[in-house]
């Protein structure tokens, strides 16, 4: 596996690939890899591309300076999982291989970007998107994959992709859920034993919201979660609500004619955790 630590070399390997006429899947994270990320790179292999990673923590991004600086960091174990993966190469860029040159360009997601994650992370999507204008246009991959984890950046991606790489495939990789049922993050090594205790019933609870969905209005079952996280003392709920999929605009009941995803974003102690689940039509 080659690494690439700077943006020249970057765009001397992307050259080489393209004179081999080969293609390119691009996998781009913060790092503190694990095996959710690793997915990723797994399901890239199915286009028979060459495959890059890449691990910046995007300073842009983080509307909480706390946050950027409590973001685990693990390069050595990061390259020790990735050479055990098909990954070709891991970019792992400088700030000044990213924004020493200017991006060019006001990024519009309207609601998509200013409901949810952007609701409560001002200026997060803007952040998303200059980092992944700059590394969408020097990696010039054929296909990109996210997580639908965060599936609100997978969105505000497209959109980006659509507005400025429209050659560009984005494809969404399913969320993995560790032995206990909640959705793996780099942030999940921050939370204390007892933290981590009321995050799986947290995320338990969510995932069994396709009973819920036979048996009760979206509201009662709402009323049943908050109710639950009132006796755990480390949680906080900041958002639960049901979207359509395609606008994010909130669904007032469970989805009828149309699937519709549940989006929840919560604290455990000081970690903030998002998740969602999609629910059919009944
Ligand atoms: P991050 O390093 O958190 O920026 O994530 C990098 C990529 O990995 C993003 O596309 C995430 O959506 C994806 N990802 C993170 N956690 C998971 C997970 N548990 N399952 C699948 N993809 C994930």
């Amino acid at each position: 596996m080659e690494i690439i630590s700077s943006r020249n070399h970057l765009l001397e390997w992307r050259s080489s690939l393209k004179a081999k006429n080969e293609g390119l899947t691009f996998v781009p994270t913060m790092g503190a890899l694990h095996q959710g990320h690793l997915s990723l790179i797994h399901q890239g292999l199915a286009s028979n591309n060459q495959i890059l990673a890449s691990i910046f923590i995007n300073p842009l991004q983080f509307n909480n300076p706390q946050d950027l600086n409590q973001y685990p960091k693990t390069p050595e174990l990061d390259l020790d999982l990735l050479k055990k993966t098909a990954c070709n190469a891991v970019y792992m860029p400088q700030y000044q291989d990213v924004y020493s040159e200017p991006i060019p360009h006001l990024f519009e997601f309207g609601a998509l970007e200013s409901s949810f994650e952007g609701n409560f992370r001002p200026g997060h999507f803007q952040g998303v998107a200059k980092v992944l204008y700059r590394l969408f246009s020097d990696v010039q991959p054929q296909e990109v994959i996210l997580g639908l984890k965060d599936y609100q950046q997978y969105m505000v991606v497209k959109e980006l992709s659509r507005r400025f790489f429209p050659h560009i495939k984005i494809e969404g990789a399913p969320t993995l859920r560790d032995e206990q049922g909640l959705a793996m993050s780099s942030r999940n090594q921050r939370l204390s034993p007892p933290e981590y205790l009321q995050a799986v019933k947290v995320a338990k609870a969510i995932n069994q919201a396709g009973i819920g969905q036979k048996t009760q209005t979206f509201a009662e079952w709402k009323k049943g979660i908050v109710q639950l996280c009132s006796t755990l003392p480390d949680i906080s709920v900041e958002y639960l609500e049901l979207a359509n999929p395609s606008t994010l605009g909130i669904v007032a009941d469970w989805p009828k004619n149309q699937a519709a995803i549940l989006l929840v974003a919560f604290y455990a102690g000081q970690t903030r955790l998002i998740d969602n689940v999609f629910l059919a039509e009944m």
